[in-house]
């Protein structure tokens, strides 16, 4: 189904962990197996059944691990949401510093959250921890690729959900 309006995009300071919506976006590494920050937070939180799925889709459709830029869909386990959307950003830390695949990877999140049928995502702030982005450079390639994003007419809610003052202050001033 198609709404009739694109959504307004949304930022909100919290944890998205334990955002109501359909599918939330992981900011996932390339070995899809776990990790620190909201990685890691969405696995404590959803529980062992979504690392068993991340291990199937590993033996499976990526046996080199989900390529930086991609995005794929599990269940979410005990998370009050339907999926987890998994991402890689590129790790500025370790040279990936274009930000096509930083759009990349907030386009191809979006494509996958609504070829399973998702109409409410929530985004966090993708590359900009562990992974050594700016966070205004995130927020600008985020709300310009998602706002741009002709798939946003199947959809009723689009959230950006940051951890903490700066980061939000990020997302709110582009959007
Ligand atoms: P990356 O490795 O892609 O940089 P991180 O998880 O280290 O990913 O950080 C991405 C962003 O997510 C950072 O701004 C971090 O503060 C934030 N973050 C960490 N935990 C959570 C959470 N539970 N909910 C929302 N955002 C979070």
């Amino acid at each position: 189904m198609t709404a009739s309006q694109p959504p307004p995009l949304e930022a909100v300071a919290g944890d998205i962990t334990t955002q109501r919506v359909d599918a939330v976006v992981n900011a996932a590494n390339t070995s899809l197996l776990g990790g620190g920050g909201v990685d890691g937070a969405i696995h404590r939180a959803a529980g062992p059944s979504l690392l068993a799925e991340c291990q199937e889709l590993r033996r499976t459709r990526y046996p080199a691990g989900l390529p930086v830029g991609e995005a794929v869909a599990t269940g979410a386990g005990d998370l009050p949401c339907r999926w987890v959307i998994h991402t890689v950003g590129p790790n500025r830390r370790a040279g990936q510093t274009d930000p096509a695949m930083l759009a990349s990877c907030f386009e191809s999140s979006l494509r996958e959250a609504v070829r399973v049928g998702a109409r409410s995502v929530a985004f966090p702030a993708i590359s900009a921890g562990i992974y050594g982005w700016d966070i205004e450079e995130v927020a600008r390639m985020a709300v310009d690729t998602v706002g741009g994003s002709d798939l946003l007419d199947h959809l009723s809610t689009v959230r950006f959900v940051l951890f903490g003052r700066e980061a939000l202050a990020a997302f709110e001033s582009r959007l």
